[in-house]
């Protein structure tokens, strides 16, 4: 007999038709002979509704009135499916958020979970009962035990969170699609089924399936090893199964983070190959790690960077015995890339041993501001200049030099609160086992646009300033590229730094950064909202090589320039233009052999 935990979002307990079906299904469950405990969303679009509702009143609804309110939702659909069981002959009974002891942070909208007490759920469970659970609520840990919720879409956290509480065998979430796809079927018809995705790729897919499953729940499922389904709840499909790759037997005090980042991570085998004023044009970066990849060495992190005039720069990481070969392979393409007119500044190789890469992960930096800032803050903090940034949904990484990094560890560790102890179990990147696809899925968002920061002095610090300025008025950041080049600027050294923010912060972060311009002395910000970034995911490119080429010979072939390239371990980003945008995902979605014959039905 196992403990199973399922979760019904608001299509499916939609209408009272709609909750006897869940009942049903419930109920075969534990004809099965499992013990279930049930999480519900409230019915349809009743939260929607409620907050339009607020909105008719207020303008700007105190938030923790939002929370009075919007927990009224769950409770009416745990009631109604309480009794839909009833009426079939099951014991079963309705709990609130506060009466499982889900205890969580006093911030009102956005709480985290701290802790469960699963003590009442389990006594229901020896009962026989079904125990049926208000998803997304909480309540406070301060005196005055204060409703709290946990955010829009927060049920798929509270499921999962109850699952690790209760060391629960399996945590299926029941939804309107059949499971994960391998990208957006409304932009590319022939996306797939995925069986299985880890939760590492589920996190970097955010902007792919945060709509299909909250990215904090994700984190917890995989920091307690909760075993996921998302499956379709008018099928009998087993649809996607998202596993953990380990389970730390984490005590489940301070369950949810209530830090954003969980993890420093440290790689101290990487060495830089830069490759400087390259043409802006179609398929460079496809030739460059096209050849890369014919000679076999495996690329680590990679970033192209815009710049003033018609050049780019691309850097990339690889381990140091790779350095020679593929400093080789840089010399080899650079001579094709001069247009040997003297008067111009032309194609140039720069390599750098002895680098190493620091990283903070963690889902909590997602629409977080100010965690990469804090990192950049932190670096300076300690004497560590940073060579190259590049940051992913989850991530944000750093090339410093080798002698840094004992001193940035340390720093890093303390400012977000790691203990050094598990720096080691994250401080190496898993080998992949040998089944693990390259590519298992690829994401377009078109909602973001690019700032770029010219001539930025190039001194320690000055990354932290732009996006402390950044963060201090809301905004959160993306991507984020710091170029290569140096420019000699009346005697100053400076560098470009460009990255993207959603579109409706664009104004506000060229805004803010402008009204500081005279005082941290850098030059032009300039702001593009006419691009779109397609990423690929997958655990099976880490050690693989010629998965980043593979993706830009996909774009060259179509003709499309990239003009930014960021990666992390299992994430290759590219900036294209927003038209060509579908165009590219398409291509890239293909070119990993994601497409497929079977057509999925997925609401409009
Ligand atoms: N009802 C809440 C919302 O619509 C929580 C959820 O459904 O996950 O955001
Ligand atoms: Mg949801």
């Amino acid at each position: 007999m196992s403990l199973i935990v399922q979760k019904y979002g608001g299509t499916s307990v939609g209408t009272v038709e709609r909750i006897q079906a869940v009942a049903k299904r419930v109920q075969k469950t534990v004809a099965q002979g499992h013990s279930v405990v049930v999480v519900v969303s409230a019915m349809g679009k009743t939260t929607d509704g409620l907050v339009k509702l607020a909105h008719d009143i207020s303008a700007q609804p105190s938030r923790r009135e939002m929370d009075m309110l919007l927990s009224t939702g769950e409770q009416v659909s745990i009631a109604l499916l309480s009794m839909a069981l009833q009426e079939l002959g099951q014991p079963a009974i309705s709990l609130t958020g506060a009466q499982v002891g889900i205890v969580t942070e006093a911030e009102h909208t956005r709480a985290r979970i701290l802790n469960i007490d699963p003590e009442r759920v389990e006594r229901c469970l020896l009962d026989g009962k079904v125990v049926v659970v208000a998803g997304f609520q909480g309540i406070s840990n301060s005196t005055d035990l204060e409703i709290t919720t946990l955010g829009r879409g927060g049920s798929d956290t509270s499921a999962v969170a109850l699952a690790a509480a209760l060391r629960a065998d399996v945590c299926e979430i029941y939804t309107d699609v059949p499971g994960i796809l391998t990208t957006d079927p409304r932009l590319v018809p022939d996306a797939q089924l995925m069986d299985e995705i880890t939760c590492d790729e589920m996190l970097e897919l955010a902007s792919l399936g945060a709509k299909v499953l909250h990215p904090r729940a994700v984190e917890i499922a995989r920091n307690y090893g909760v075993m996921l389904v998302v499956r379709s709840s008018w099928t009998d499909e087993p649809g996607t199964r998202v596993v953990s790759p380990f389970n730390e037997g984490r005590s489940l005090e301070g369950l949810e983070i209530a830090h954003p980042v969980d993890a420093v991570e440290l790689d101290t085998n990487q060495a830089k190959v830069a490759l400087l004023r390259v043409p802006d044009h179609p398929g460079i970066a496809a030739r460059l790690f096209g050849e890369i990849a014919l000679q076999d060495l495996d690329v680590d992190l990679v970033i192209q960077s815009i710049h003033e005039g018609n050049t780019n720069d691309i850097a990339f990481t690889v381990t140091q015995s790779s350095l020679n070969q593929a400093e080789a392979v840089a010399e080899a393409i650079a001579p094709s890339l001069r247009s040997h007119d003297a008067a111009l500044d032309e194609a140039e190789v720069m390599v750098q041993a002895q680098m190493a890469k620091v990283s903070i992960a963690g889902a909590g930096m997602i629409g977080r501001p100010g965690v990469a800032a804090q990192m950049f803050t932190t670096l300076a903090k300690a004497g560590v200049n940073i060579q190259m940034i590049s940051t992913s949904e989850v991530k944000v990484s750093c090339a410093i030099a080798r002698d840094d990094c004992d001193r940035a560890v340390e720093a890093l560790c303390d400012a977000f609160h790691i203990a050094s102890s598990t720096l080691a179990s994250h401080s190496s990147t898993p080998v992949p086992e040998a089944d693990f696809p390259p590519v298992r899925g690829a994401a377009l968002d078109r909602n973001q646009a690019r700032l770029a920061v010219r001539s930025v002095p190039d001194r320690p610090g000055m990354a932290a300033q732009i996006f402390t300025r950044l963060a201090t008025h809301g905004v959160s950041v993306d991507m984020i590229i710091q170029s290569q080049r140096c420019r000699l600027l009346d005697g100053t050294t400076t560098r470009d730094i460009a990255f993207t923010v959603t579109q409706a912060d664009a104004e506000m972060a060229q805004q803010v950064l402008r009204a500081d311009q005279a005082e941290l002395g850098y030059g032009e910000v300039l702001v593009d909202p006419a691009i779109a970034k397609v990423s690929v995911v997958g655990m099976g490119m880490v050690h693989r090589p010629g998965v980043a080429a593979k993706m830009f010979q996909a774009l060259a072939k179509q003709d499309i320039n990239i003009q930014m390239i960021a990666t992390s371990e299992i994430k290759i980003s590219c900036l294209v233009s927003e038209e060509e945008g579908v165009q590219a995902l398409q291509a890239v979605h293909a070119a990993f052999g994601l497409s497929g014959s079977q057509r999925i039905q997925v609401p409009a």
